[in-house]
């Protein structure tokens, strides 16, 4: 039985995907979640409908609850028999007080399992180009808080590389207590700020030098110290700061990994119809159309969403011909039993049109699915090729706040809709300088030069 459980999890450092999948797996199964500050919404958003996700970090836009009430909460969401999913940023056992949460647990008879995460210690490091430890270097390492109980002295431990967490308010401590340690004050030290997320930044220095240069950088929280010759590595091995930062307003970011770290910004999210009256009459009778067209995954899960609703399935289509603009859109149509006819490799609408023109149209009846607002471009070239062509509207989008985004830190937008390049300019203005812009298709490059946007068709 899983039930009247309390399941101590670590979320990883920031990016999202590094998560262990025994940790995604339980908070899409939670009945409570309780969470940290900081922890990716992302993750968040796996929880099932109905879930209680209680917010102990910044309760109540506040400060932090206070940790006994957190272990008084979480025993009495498991005594309801409710499956209580405690997430913690990095590891729940590093300097995460997930051992004390889990005393607490034993105290009161009530069963707790751990679920390690990527602890902030190594990864941070790892994604700055910094390995922890190198036969050339050292063989061991040491990690170390930066901030104390009761200000006591930090502590540093005899290592060849030393990495300190919680130190960010107290870096001038660290330095002074190294160096009468005897460390020599030409030892590297670099920053790992923001570690794994598309805003990391690694700030550089010796023992001597460090406070004024991270002074003039700024220096963000949370950051990672690390401290040693390993440091030398980053200018060999820094494989995260060469990346491309590419913003993603639009869908899909798997797609696009391979470009570089997709920053995923959905502006815009699809939603049903309020009145189907007229998509009803249209999808009672697909049987009378010689082709369907689908141009995004959405239009595909929102049609047959539709005809189920009335009633109706796949047999709807019988012989009725099937295209799809894309790869991705034709593998969600095959989810639903649907092979297709027709799909371009050049995955756009002109693509679209010109397969179109190797077969005969004329005459012929086609259905476009489409949203409430979109191009008109494939509706007009069919229409010129003289098809009976007609648009059957199954759901519509509407704009999203997103996460906020530090634009110092993107390098590229990548727009994948005119849609989204619309409600992006209505959102931010405009696109901000020195961020180079692509876009995917024609229809969507016409868009942001409508709106007088420099743009690139994405190769
Ligand atoms: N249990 C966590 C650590 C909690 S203590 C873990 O295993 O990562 C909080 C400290 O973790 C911060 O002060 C900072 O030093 C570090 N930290 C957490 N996330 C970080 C990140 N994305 N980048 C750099 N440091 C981070």
């Amino acid at each position: 039985m899983l039930y009247g459980k309390i399941y101590l999890v670590g979320t990883g450092p920031g990016d999202v995907e590094l998560i262990t999948v025994k940790g995604y797996k339980l908070i899409c199964q939670a009945d409570v979640i309780l969470h940290d500050h900081l922890i990716p919404s992302e993750l968040l958003r796996l929880a099932k409908p109905g879930a209680e996700i209680i917010s102990v970090g910044k309760f109540a836009g506040r400060h932090t609850m206070p940790q006994e009430q957190i272990n008084k909460l979480l025993i009495e969401k498991a005594r309801d028999n409710k499956v209580v999913v405690r997430l913690k940023g990095g590891d729940p056992l590093l300097f995460g007080r997930g051992g004390e949460e889990a005393e607490e647990c034993v105290q009161a008879g009530v069963d707790f399992e751990f679920v390690p995460g990527v602890t902030s210690a190594l990864a941070a490091p790892c994604y700055g180009g910094i390995p922890p430890t190198h036969r050339d270097c050292t063989s061991n390492v040491a990690i170390v808080t930066g901030h104390r109980k009761d200000e006591k002295e930090i502590e540093i431990p005899k290592a060849g590389t030393i990495i300190f967490l919680m130190g960010v308010a107290n870096i001038e401590k660290i330095i002074k207590s190294l160096l009468e340690a005897g460390w020599p004050g030409q030892t590297k030290i670099a920053a790992v700020e923001k570690g794994t997320c598309y805003d990391q930044r690694v700030i550089q220095g010796t023992l001597d030098d460090f406070l004024e240069v991270t002074q003039k950088a700024q220096m963000r929280t949370p950051a990672v110290f690390i401290v040693g010759k390993v440091v030398e590595l980053k200018a060999k091995l820094d494989w995260f700061g060469k990346k491309l930062r590419i913003l993603l307003p639009g869908t899909h970011p798997d797609k696009y990994r391979h470009l570089g770290i997709i920053i995923h910004r959905p502006l815009i999210r699809s939603v049903p119809l309020d009145d189907y009256t007229q998509a009803d009459k249209v999808l009672k009778q697909l049987n009378t159309f010689d082709w369907i067209v689908f141009t995004s995954t959405n239009g595909v899960e929102f049609f047959f969403q539709r005809l189920n609703a009335i009633g109706l399935d796949t047999r709807s289509i019988g012989t009725v011909k099937v295209a799809a603009i894309g790869k991705t859109t034709a593998e969600k149509l095959k989810t639903f039993g649907v092979l297709v006819d027709m799909q371009p490799n050049l995955e756009s609408s002109t693509g679209l049109l010109d397969e179109f023109k190797k077969v005969s149209v004329k005459g012929k009846r086609i259905l476009l699915v489409r949203p409430k607002v979109g191009s008109n471009m494939l509706l007009d070239g069919l229409a010129d090729a003289d098809a009976a062509i007609e648009a059957v509207v199954v759901y519509r989008n509407v704009d999203i706040e997103p996460e906020e985004t530090d634009f110092n830190f993107i390098d590229q937008i990548l727009f994948t809709s005119g849609s989204t390049i619309r409600a992006f300019l209505k959102l931010y203005g405009s696109v901000p300088e020195g961020v180079k812009v692509y876009c995917l298709g024609q229809p969507t490059l016409n868009e942001a030069k409508k709106h007088n946007i420099p743009a690139e068709l994405l190769p």
